[in-house]
């Protein structure tokens, strides 16, 4: 039997009160199977209406980013983690390409906010993956290992059954030009292997693969083994895209 997929929007930088308050509505009356989970991580002034409109659905709610510091305390404009649980966030993520990029998030600050959400019981999903330049060298082993280092001895006592990461070549990203099924299989056993050999207790190890995933090329990409489902961009702020993407997950 096919596994479980996870399904996860990401909004980004968009959405206004009224438009999410109807996006949402829908898809919280989406009749999900158990053979799927979804979620949708909305920007930070959005995250507890989010919850709130997703509450009585199947649907979870996330956030994009989380601060490095866990107490309550002088650190003006961060939200953290305990926070986003208050407030009924499912999941979170951690290190999305565009964090990287623009606010230059290392593994030591990706880390300390890998461990705050555990600690604040919301799920972390570590998003890791090679820029274009690094996959045209053929290193994007060694970047993404690299990455990875974020879950080197992870406290055993905070990990739940399941860790989450999601793979995203950054050339991938909001361009339309999805991995080959072959790039994805290849890093989503690269990554396995890796987390793997890391894990100091056994978990469920989950890999989304995210990049330019849309109607049309979600069918191809749950075949491929080890895809434990998708984290979605732009497709996720489109009803019929996303439901779509749900609807093929479900029969994968
Ligand atoms: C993302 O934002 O994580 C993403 C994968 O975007 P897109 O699906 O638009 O490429």
């Amino acid at each position: 039997m096919s596994q479980k997929k996870w399904i996860l929007g990401n909004w980004k930088m968009n959405g206004r009160v009224e438009r999410n308050a109807a996006l949402l509505a829908q898809f919280a009356s989406l009749p999900l199977t158990d053979k799927v989970v979804a979620g949708i991580a909305a920007p930070m002034p959005y995250v507890a209406s989010a919850a709130t409109a997703l509450a009585q659905s199947a649907f979870l709610a996330g956030a994009q980013d989380v601060s490095q510091y866990a107490e309550d305390g002088a650190f003006t404009g961060e939200v953290s983690a305990a926070m986003l649980k208050d407030v009924g966030a499912d999941f979170v993520l951690i290190g999305h390409s565009e964090r990287r990029q623009y606010f230059k998030e290392d593994n030591a600050v990706l880390r300390t906010k890998f461990e705050n959400a555990l600690q604040a019981g919301v799920t972390p999903v570590l998003c890791v993956g090679e820029p274009l330049e690094d996959r045209l060298a053929e290193r994007q082993n060694a970047v993404v290992a690299d990455q990875l280092n974020v879950l080197n001895h992870l406290p055993v006592d905070l990990l739940g059954d399941e860790l989450v990461v999601a793979y995203e070549p950054v050339w991938a990203i909001g361009t339309g030009q999805v991995a080959s099924l072959a790039q994805i299989a290849d890093m989503h056993e690269f990554i396995y292997a890796q987390i793997l050999s890391k894990l100091e207790k056994a978990v469920k190890i989950r890999i989304l693969y995210g990049g330019s995933v849309n109607a049309d090329n979600a069918r191809d990409i749950f075949c491929v083994g080890k895809v434990g489902g998708a984290l979605v961009g732009g497709a996720s702020l489109s009803y019929e895209s996303f439901a779509h993407i749900l609807k093929v997950a479900q029969e994968s």
